[in-house]
């Protein structure tokens, strides 16, 4: 066998061919063209979101909003270790201190009691993780951040399309973060957004991901380069045609695992969320007293050819890169690192057949 634990959603050939020939005609291949503005408005209406500011991937995205509040150098920012890199990188590369708070064990997003004990006078904002498409506790992250003032950008790379209580997730915070990226649920090939609720930071933004140029002759701030070409956006333009069929599709693999492995001894499946509407972005599953550890099953599936993933492992705060970081360390994240040791992400795509499943769960269980 050789299932890997994601394929990239693609239109048909013939769907993006049909797309992309414009781009022939026009000799418009980047720099907000016609195929990155019809992507913008699209996803605004898709998201429900009054700004979207399309990025070439979401790391810059998440780099240029953090950039844009602000925020004072050496200013702490509240953050979890049970993550993509990107997440603590883009703090980092900010010139702000990441202070790694603990997950809560049933979701694995921040754990919302132990952020006030973390907030010192230094604190400038929390950037929490919405999980493989778990919310993170919006509500209390809310009130917490009203009552201490600080500001809240999600990494909503995992979220494209969930909603709670019918909202949104690009719309909580004061920022939220997409991922694009070919192995995401929504994919632009590679590319991001990001999702403001006011025009504020519009403006900046644009300057920064545009070498803050205004006009032919005018350029007011000392910007980089991350703009979405149109090829990217010609990629998201059809894929997000067929995003809500391909979410019913990622349901029924999702349903097909949990026949399977629901209420085996020692396997925890992610329960749905209340009130959430998912996306069935991974199927994570946590080996916790199985007869096989984590990385057994992993080897055992390795073996069949069947990629699993170990996400997230390591953590954030055990990176070597992290190493010599005062804040960093495993111990003081005690519930994500425990996770970390346990967690496999299995085989996940709108395409994953039936029987490939049943395989899966097969040489799991034998
Ligand atoms: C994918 C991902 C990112 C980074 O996005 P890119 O588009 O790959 O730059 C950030 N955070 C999380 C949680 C991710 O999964």
């Amino acid at each position: 066998m050789n299932i890997q634990v994601t394929k990239s959603s693609m239109p048909s050939y013939e769907e993006y061919c049909d797309e992309i020939k414009k781009l022939w005609d026009s000799r418009w291949l980047t720099n907000m063209g016609v195929e990155h503005k019809t992507l913008q408005v699209e996803l605004e209406r898709y998201l429900n979101c009054p700004h979207v500011i399309l990025y070439t991937n979401g790391h810059l995205a998440l780099e240029n909003i953090i950039a844009a509040m602000g925020f004072p150098q050496g200013g702490e920012v509240i953050t979890t270790p049970y993550t993509f890199v990107s997440t603590t990188h883009a703090i980092v590369r900010n010139g702000l201190v990441p202070i790694f708070c603990d997950i809560n064990p049933q979701d694995f997003t921040i754990d919302v009691d132990k952020i006030e004990s973390l907030i010192t006078n230094k604190t400038v904002a929390i950037v929490p993780v919405h999980v493989y498409g778990n919310m993170c506790d919006v509500d209390k992250i809310k009130e917490i951040a009203d009552t201490y003032k600080i500001k809240v950008i999600y990494d909503a790379a995992h979220a494209f399309a969930v909603k709670y209580k019918g909202i949104s997730a690009a719309d909580f915070g004061d920022a939220s973060v997409f991922s694009f990226h070919a192995t995401k649920v929504f994919n632009t090939i590679e590319g991001g957004a990001v999702c403001l609720q006011n025009d504020d930071l519009v403006s900046v933004l644009n300057d920064m991901k545009n070498f803050g140029i205004r006009g032919p002759e005018r350029v007011v701030f000392v910007g980089g380069n991350a703009k979405m070409n149109e090829f990217q956006a010609a990629m998201g333009i059809c894929n997000l045609r067929h995003i809500d069929d391909e979410i019913i599709k990622r349901k029924k693999v999702a349903e097909c695992y949990r026949d399977r492995l629901d209420g085996i001894a020692g396997i925890k499946l992610c329960k749905t969320q209340e009130g959430v509407e998912p996306n069935y972005a991974y199927f994570p599953v946590v080996f916790d007293g199985y007869k096989y550890s984590r990385d057994v099953v992993f080897d055992k599936l390795a073996k069949e050819g069947i990629g699993a993933r170990k996400y997230f492992y390591p953590i954030t705060n055990d990176l070597e890169c992290y190493a010599n970081y005062p804040t960093a360390g495993v111990e003081k994240t005690p519930i994500a690192a425990y996770l970390a040791d346990r967690i496999l992400t299995l085989p996940m795509y709108s395409d994953l057949l039936n029987k490939d499943v049943e395989k899966i769960c097969q040489i799991i269980l034998d």
